[in-house]
């Protein structure tokens, strides 16, 4: 009836066009009806808390949704990534060779940091090195779509409008242009992956241009990162903490970074310095982390390592983080080895077992060492013919089975 009244009727045809389109596609017109609704509330709502009706006007009120971000928002992760493949990834020979490099360049700003905030360069670049591969990997969705889709849809919409208009609000006071304004699915952006209300609470201006700018100013990167981990508590002169071993028959239940215990307590127990060197008798609490269990690499910690966790509230990320510090303070990598018989491996090893499924066939897109849907598949399809578990992990075993089959 109502089609047969637009048909009859092409003049209004251009008025009626979202009713058509209601009635080609219900679902998605409805969902666009509700998203532009809910674009209003906010435009009123992003004006009581003083952002300017021009940058709403300018950067929101023709956004599109990106549904895209919903999919991940319930993603559950297919595949639990294991704690040595993280580690062989984030603290890689490369990441440290770079990693040093950039001690080096931006020494001057890193020692004023350090005066301002008592954070040591070592952790600032190792930080800004995981969490944003030195400044290359910055995430490439526009902020703006993403935070406001969040902000309509899904399911934890009151948070993602605060983070929404906190981006709003670093466009509108000129610290970040709308189009530099890219990160993650969820809104981490930024060399150092702060959530917008992060950054009005915490980033700093270091350059001195009056602007902070986390996406293109290092100086204000580095600043901004060590104000964090200052204002989360970090003790200056303070390790993050050490690798240790275990005595044979030790109960592991004591483990769990919230169980501080005095070190006489771990003394007590026969918990020795992995290198050798005695436990130090400072009196500061620590907590044994056992990150595989106790038949892996064992760890006290400390404060400092909480205030690493805060960054990214992952013990994995933390953990890679304190350790990469200590590389490129010259340390070794762990005494003991994760207790696998198949390894992580690096990128510049996963992007070699790319190449090699590439060579066979494989079509996986470019061997850029990240290992994504594709490849995993392309891995879980070598894996079968090989008559091992087709689990997709891209681990030292396939690896050397992919060389050795490629005559390498
Ligand atoms: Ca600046």
């Amino acid at each position: 009836m109502q089609m047969k009244k637009i048909v009859s009727c092409g003049a209004v045809l251009a008025r009626t066009l979202p009713l058509l389109l209601a009635l080609v596609a219900p679902s998605v017109s409805a969902s666009n009806r509700d998203f532009s609704a809910c674009l209003d509330r906010l435009r009123t709502q992003a004006a009581q808390r003083g952002i300017s009706k021009a940058a709403f006007d300018t950067h929101v009120a023709q956004m599109e949704p990106d549904l895209s971000v919903l999919e991940s928002l319930d993603a559950q992760p297919e595949f639990k990534t294991p704690i040595w493949d993280y580690l062989a990834a984030l603290v890689d020979e490369e990441r440290v060779g770079d990693g040093l490099a950039m001690l080096e360049q931006w020494r001057d700003v890193l020692q004023r940091a350090e005066e301002r905030f008592g954070v040591d360069p070592a952790t600032v670049v190792s930080v800004w090195g995981v969490e944003s591969n030195f400044g290359r990997s910055l995430g490439k969705r526009p902020l703006l779509v993403s935070l406001g889709t969040l902000a309509c849809m899904g399911r934890r919409q009151d948070y993602f409008r605060g983070e929404f208009f906190a981006a709003l609000k670093i466009i509108d006071d000129g610290h970040i242009a709308a189009e530099r304004l890219t990160g993650s699915w969820a809104g981490a952006f930024g060399q150092t992956q702060f959530m917008p209300s992060t950054f009005l609470r915490l980033a700093v201006d270091f350059d001195g241009d009056g602007r902070r700018d986390l996406v293109d100013s290092v100086p204000d990167s580095l600043a901004s990162t060590a104000n964090f981990l200052q204002r989360g508590g970090w003790k200056s002169g303070e390790s993050w903490g050490f690798e240790v071993k275990l005595p044979p028959g030790f109960d592991a239940s004591v483990a769990g970074r919230r169980n501080k215990q005095p070190m006489s307590v771990w003394i007590g127990r026969g918990v020795k310095r992995a290198n050798g060197e005695p436990l130090p008798a400072d009196g500061l609490g620590r907590a044994l982390l056992l990150p595989a269990g106790k038949d892996g690499p064992a760890f006290l910690v400390g404060k400092n390592f909480d205030v690493i966790y805060g960054y990214n509230a992952a013990e994995s990320y933390a953990l890679a983080i304190a350790h990469l510090s200590d590389r490129l303070r010259g340390g070794e990598g762990f005494r003991t080895p994760w207790p696998t018989d198949d390894p992580g491996i690096s990128r510049a090893e996963r992007r070699e077992l790319q190449r090699l499924l590439i060579a066979r066939g494989h079509d996986i897109g470019e061997a850029d060492g990240m290992i994504g849907t594709r490849t995993r598949r392309a891995i879980a399809q070598e894996q079968k013919n090989l008559g091992v578990e087709p689990n997709g992990r891209a681990g030292l075993r396939i690896l050397e089975a992919l060389r050795s089959m490629a005559g390498n």
